[in-house]
């Protein structure tokens, strides 16, 4: 054996030395690889339990939502079951009402989807200032999802501000829970901006949903915000063709308008029917229809509607009034009454008022004025139905509207009105905005109103009852 350096032979204690040298170094090495498996182990040790922990947070997370949804079920199927029971407790309720209150039994208390024929994709919308018209046009199913659920309005104001109004935290609990199907299912979103509350909840929607946010003119009067809006239906309607296929068409377009005519000729026989006898039906009842159509498939709520002024017109013509002729008549206008929560509607009804009629949008103003046609073609129905949505809607997000005024004023003498009741959700400043105007001309008419403040929450109903009451008893003995 021979020192690599110089080419000497090694002695023996040098070759040892070497030897132990080298042994040393193998060790050494070894050592080294065992630490780094160590290490190696060490980290894929902490990796697990980082992911386990993540797991555990994920699954104990999973675990609060599960006990949210079923906590949410409960309650919301609860007060949902405690609106129909004290609607179907009232007297003097129609028999051809109950598949209205059915339709809100499945969609509220059984949480079951719409029944769209064919299983068509629902679109949500958030205001009448959707045209219906054009989603059944393209082979859509519009769902009206303003929300009222009290339980809904508990999540919702977790994560919205705490001056939004209650209807847009109903939505954004509904959207947050995710147990409700017809929510859930909804193909596309269609938000108008109307108010501030609406345009932020647009945003919110869009970063979770497909959604169509359309603006609204705040000017329905000036020609070119018009032609705006026209040109925002056609962006909705390109968007609604990404999602059902289906281009808009003369033919669909048409039908779909004669779709609407016959629901509209429906209600403009009932309206006919409650004008002439403005005692004939509790107005409970009409709101409940009214939302029911919200849910319902435009032809079976036509035949519902049609099977209800059938018992109507039996019930005037024997002199079957719902309630005595002593009974304060009430109108009902400002911020939307939205099932479940009918707190207003039921408190006027069991304090000894009728509710003769509301200035709602989810009453008759959603529904009431058909499309003026003059040109027939795509584009002419599309300005009708825009034209329709805006011009004569009373809605106090508009800059000017006088003509709410002098709605209420035609229903007040339509209705043979004794009392107003002004509804103000809170946070809803648009509606409160236009209190004092509507008080100003009560005071010409000599027609007593009141503004009444409140949420979805059930805690004001007692406070609520003393004020109803009271105004009640002011028109019916005078003060
Ligand atoms: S109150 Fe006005 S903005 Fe709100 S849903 Fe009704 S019509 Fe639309
Ligand atoms: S109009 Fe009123 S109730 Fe409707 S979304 Fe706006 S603030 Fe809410």
């Amino acid at each position: 054996m021979n020192d690599n350096r110089n080419n000497l032979p090694m002695n023996p204690a040098q070759l040892r030395q070497r030897e132990h040298l080298e042994q040393k170094n193998k060790a050494v090495e070894k050592m080294q690889r065992q630490q780094e498996v160590l290490e190696w182990e060490n980290k894929a040790a902490e990796k697990m339990q980082r992911q386990q922990e993540v797991l555990e947070r994920e699954n104990k997370a999973a675990e609060k939502m599960q006990r949210q949804q079923e906590r949410f079920k409960r309650k919301s199927t609860a007060a949902a079951q405690k609106t129909l029971r004290q609607i179907r407790e009232l007297s003097h309720k129609p028999d051809a009402i109950e598949p209205f209150l059915e339709t809100l039994e499945n969609i509220f208390s059984n949480r079951k989807d719409v029944q769209s024929p064919q299983g068509l994709p629902t679109v949500g919308t958030y205001c009448v200032m959707v045209p219906p018209e054009i989603i059944y046009a393209q082979g859509g199913m519009p769902v009206k999802l303003c929300g009222g659920s009290s339980t809904a309005f508990g999540i919702g104001d977790d994560t919205a501000p705490r001056d939004a109004c209650p209807l847009v935290k109903a939505v954004m609990g509904f959207e947050e829970i995710g147990t409700m199907p017809v929510y859930q299912n909804c193909s596309l979103m269609a938000v108008p901006v109307t108010c501030d509350c609406k345009k932020k909840l647009a945003g919110w929607l869009e970063e979770r949903r497909p959604t169509a946010i359309l603006h609204v003119p705040a000017n329905r009067d000036r020609d070119e915000d018009m032609e705006r809006f026209v040109g925002e239906l056609y962006r909705f309607s390109s968007r609604l063709e990404q999602i059902t296929g289906k281009a808009l068409d003369y033919d669909s377009l048409s039908d779909a308008c004669q779709m609407t005519a016959d629901a509209q000729f429906q209600l403009s026989r009932f309206i006919d029917l409650r004008r002439k006898n403005p005692l004939i039906i509790r107005g409970t009842f009409s709101m409940a229809f009214m939302n029911a159509l919200s849910y319902s498939w435009l032809p079976e709520w036509t035949g519902q509607l049609s099977a209800l002024n059938r018992e109507l017109e039996g019930r005037a013509k024997a002199n079957e009034m719902a309630v005595k002729e002593n009974r304060p008549r009430i109108l009902l206008t400002g911020s939307p009454v939205i099932f479940p929560n009918f707190k207003l509607p039921l408190l006027i009804e069991s304090m000894g008022g009728l509710l003769a009629a509301d200035e709602t949008c989810m009453g008759e103003r959603g529904f009431y004025d058909p499309p003026a046609v003059c040109d027939r073609t795509v584009d002419g129905m599309i300005r009708a139905l825009a034209n329709r949505a805006t011009r004569p809607c009373t809605c106090p997000t508009f800059t000017d509207n006088l003509r709410r005024i002098y709605r209420i004023r035609q229903l007040i003498r339509d209705y043979r009105i004794q009392g107003v009741i002004y509804h103000v959700l809170r946070g809803c400043l648009v509606y409160d905005y236009e209190y004092r105007q509507l008080e100003e001309e009560m005071g010409k008419l000599g027609i007593p109103v009141i503004r009444v403040e409140t949420d979805y929450n059930d805690e004001d109903v007692e406070q609520l009852r003393i004020r109803v009451e009271a105004f009640i008893e002011l028109i019916k003995y005078g003060g």
